[in-house]
């Protein structure tokens, strides 16, 4: 049985005062709003993830990072590598989020280096891909998001693939409050499940986290997490408001 789900990627937003607050009103919320099945991870920027160890230590929330650098150290300026991140105990760490491909233009190459540092550093990547709006309206979508396992995530030993959590995210659907209605979602997670199958085999197929983003709410959350194949959602917007964040958690 796969593991549910939610992952909030707080993206660049919350000074720290504010984050503190953040974290305060999960770790209480979740004393009553525990989901049964689903695993909850935050994702706040860098300067907050320790603040998040300390403060969500005990609710059971794991902790993520929302980039990373290949290099375990060096001059590197301005980075965060992979290795710093395992050492503050940080678990998860998102790659290839639409963001960081288009305004920094991280190639497949270069995240296929960032899946590998994560799983050599003991960090599991939440590895997202999804198409651009003119792909899914030219019908290319499948491709595209076929490419992107390709190039940045099958070249893994089936051993370390079976680490990754996949996130399926058209890139339309991000922050846009248009959300791939349940049948989209369905049919892209069916399709890199069975992509899986092709490279790894029945057993990995059937045990890939596959998570959906892009607009996912309180309100369609249920509709979306019901498909078989959508184990439950990386949420932005929605993540910055704790209720909704833990209602969507609570949407299996
Ligand atoms: C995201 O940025 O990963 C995301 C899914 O954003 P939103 O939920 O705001 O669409």
């Amino acid at each position: 049985m796969r593991q549910k789900m939610v992952a909030g990627n707080w993206k660049m937003n919350k000074n720290f005062q504010e984050a503190e607050q953040m974290f305060e009103t999960l770790a209480e919320l979740i004393k009553d709003n525990k989901p049964e099945e689903a695993e909850i991870v935050v994702c706040p920027p860098f300067p907050y993830l320790e603040l998040a160890m300390d403060m969500l230590q005990e609710s059971g929330i794991g902790i993520g990072a929302q980039n990373c650098y290949p290099k375990d150290f060096g001059a590197f300026t301005g980075e965060v590598s992979a290795a710093m991140l395992y050492s503050l105990g940080v678990q998860y760490c998102i790659i290839g989020h639409s963001e960081r491909r288009s305004n920094f233009k991280e190639d497949h190459a270069f995240l296929a280096e960032k899946v590998k540092a994560t799983l050599v550093n003991g960090i599991i990547p939440i590895f997202c891909c999804g198409e651009l709006l003119p792909e899914r309206e030219k019908g290319h979508y499948f491709q595209i998001v076929e490419k992107q396992l390709k190039e940045s995530l099958f070249f893994l030993s089936a051993i370390e693939f079976s680490k990754v959590i996949i996130a399926y995210e058209p890139v339309w659907a991000i922050g846009t409050g248009v959300n791939a209605s349940p049948e989209q979602a369905q049919e892209m997670h069916h399709y890199i499940r069975q992509l899986i199958r092709k490279n790894y085999g029945e057993d990995f197929a059937d045990e890939t986290v596959i998570l959906y983003g892009g607009s996912c709410t309180s309100t369609n959350a249920r509709a979306l997490f019901e498909n078989p194949d959508v184990d439950g959602g990386l949420i932005g917007g929605a993540s910055l408001k704790p209720e909704d964040f833990l209602a969507i958690a609570n949407s299996f």
